[in-house]
């Protein structure tokens, strides 16, 4: 039964732009600047969730201007609805507009905020309260080795455990980038993120050159282009370390193919890719598949990566947690959110929702 209180009153978005505090260059590209968006829904007994688009054009398809004109269309058909039947506006969603990812996430994202504040519910317990808190990796991009190495060295030094190296720039770059991050931080395990740079035989080649160096990588993601599956199957026989479909996979049904063929034993889950109702459905498959769990965003803000932290922590089983992206961004455009302790993202003090909302706005919570 549809209660007046929680209809959707109104939506807003706008441009959430923010600056990078250096530039971001991985295999796809160089990211100079954030353009995200922020989504506002606004209910009837005056609860007000909030989300996150983050569209990166590389990987989706979208940018800012293709998800404010998705919203835009999407406006008629959330008037008036009960954001109570969540899952049920994200089937319509994802029907109308399946190819448009990051609006979905973003929408999806404000629909699940304003009704776990209507149901007074941290969403980290909504999604089922396996734990309240998650540990991240942090990520260091395409440098050279001196910086490479320098960045690691302050990344151990706030207890950081994992390491992620972005790779993909050619062996010798890697390897060296590589080397130079162990010297930095001798003590943290090392994962490696090539998005789509290398071939397959290129891939197991790095994971062999950096074996013969005494660096056995905790995982390696995306290591060929994502249509590439028997690629991805090659390396995930061939390198002797765990390996992450990232961009292959944007649907459950990608998971099954993959599992069919035995071509990766992790898959990266984001919701900018899926949405939250799909990303779900990413997870079970997986679970069922006995494919482990990554988290990771694209450039993400507070707002959506402590959604992210919900999912995770909420949901249980991720082993791989890759929530690092606030911390390139030059301002924290939010209140609230995850407490950070080192690597740690705290969830526990949250009291409904997301718990994170945009500076010198309300808070959103059911009064
Ligand atoms: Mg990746």
């Amino acid at each position: 039964m549809s209660s007046p209180a929680t209809r959707i009153l109104s939506l807003d978005f706008e441009p959430l732009d923010i600056p990078l505090m250096e530039p971001f260059v991985i295999a796809i590209g160089r990211l100079e600047h954030v353009r995200n968006v922020l989504i506002t829904v606004t209910l009837e007994n005056g609860v007000i969730g909030y989300g996150e688009a983050a569209p990166l054009e590389p990987i989706n398809g979208e940018n800012q201007a293709t998800v404010l004109a998705t919203l835009q269309s999407l406006s008629p058909v959330l008037a008036g609805r009960d954001v109570m039947e969540w899952r049920r506006l994200s089937r319509e969603l994802a029907g109308l507009f399946s190819m448009q990812a990051a609006a979905r996430a973003g929408l999806e994202m404000a629909l699940l905020d304003a009704a776990t504040k209507c149901m007074r519910v941290p969403l980290y317990q909504f999604f089922g309260g396996m734990g309240d808190r998650v540990e991240t990796d942090i990520s260091i991009p395409i440098v050279e080795p001196d910086r490479a190495r320098e960045l690691a060295q302050g990344i151990t030094a706030q207890g950081v455990r994992f390491i992620k190296i972005k790779v993909g720039s050619g062996l010798d770059a890697d390897i060296a980038r590589t080397l130079a991050v162990r010297e930095g931080a001798p003590g943290c395990e090392i994962q490696l993120d090539a998005n789509q740079g290398y071939s397959a035989p290129e891939a197991v080649e790095l994971l062999r050159e950096l074996r013969g160096q005494g660096i056995r990588v905790r995982l390696f993601e995306q290591p060929v282009p994502k249509h590439d599956r028997l690629g991805l199957k090659f390396v995930t026989e061939q390198g002797r370390v765990p390996v992450a479909a990232d961009e292959t996979v944007f649907g459950a049904s990608d998971v099954l193919d993959l599992a069919h063929l035995g071509a990766a034993n992790v898959v990266n889950i984001k919701l900018m890719k899926s949405g939250l109702v799909e990303g779900m459905d990413i997870a079970a498959v997986c679970r069922a598949a006995n494919i482990r769990l990554m988290i990771g965003g694209m450039i993400e803000s507070k707002l959506a990566m402590c959604c992210s932290a919900h999912f995770a922590a909420g949901n249980g089983g991720f082993d791989y947690i890759d929530l690092d992206t606030p911390l390139l961004l030059a301002e924290d455009p939010f209140e609230g959110g995850y407490r950070v302790e080192g690597p740690i993202y705290h969830l526990s003090h949250i009291e409904a929702g997301i718990g994170c909302w945009p500076k010198g706005r309300p808070s959103g919570m059911l009064g």
